[in-house]
């Protein structure tokens, strides 16, 4: 009974450098909004980014969402993952690139530690390109961004 369930609060990253980006990235919103129990909160802006990691790729549109879920974390990334199929994403290789990326960053206040699925998003904390888009959408989050960014900038010195 998914509608006596609790909203929760979920930011998601969204990044395209395949085809025509801006054509996947309104699409992959227009999936979610079509998904029952997912509510669009907020987006951010548009940005421009160049790939970090991976081969020799072109650049990236990112932006982040905020919504409202009733979806379980895991039930969650499965719907990201479909939505991710449809767009025709193939996987080849790792931080390669691609037609669509969905990525849960944050779920509400939870951490998820299954072999499939780490939220907060191992990542997030040290990519600009998430977190310049976060701040934008969610600007309350400003000190807990810079805690984290400083906890992994010591933590890639030591
Ligand atoms: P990527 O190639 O960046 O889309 O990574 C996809 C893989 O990351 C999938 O196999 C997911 O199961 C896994 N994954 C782990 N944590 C997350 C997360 N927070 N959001 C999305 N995918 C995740």
């Amino acid at each position: 009974m998914r509608s006596c369930l609790k909203e929760v609060e979920v930011f998601i990253g969204v990044g395209s450098n395949l085809g025509d980006r801006e054509k996947n990235i309104t699409q992959a919103l227009k999936f979610l909004q079509d998904t029952p129990g997912v509510t669009i909160e907020k987006v951010s802006s548009v940005i421009e980014t160049e790939p970090q990691g991976g081969p020799p790729q072109s650049k990236y549109l990112n932006r982040v969402i905020k919504i409202k879920t009733t979806c379980s974390p895991q039930e969650l990334l499965r719907v990201l993952q479909n939505i991710e199929n449809r767009l025709g994403r193939v996987r080849k290789e790792r931080f390669g690139p691609r037609t669509i990326d969905l990525d849960i960053l944050l779920y509400g206040e939870r951490t998820v530690n299954e072999p499939n699925l780490k939220i907060p998003h191992p990542r997030m904390w040290e990519r600009d390109f998430v977190l310049t888009p976060l701040l934008e959408i969610e600007p309350g989050m400003r000190s807990k961004i810079e805690e984290k960014k400083q906890l992994t900038k010591r933590r890639e010195n030591d």
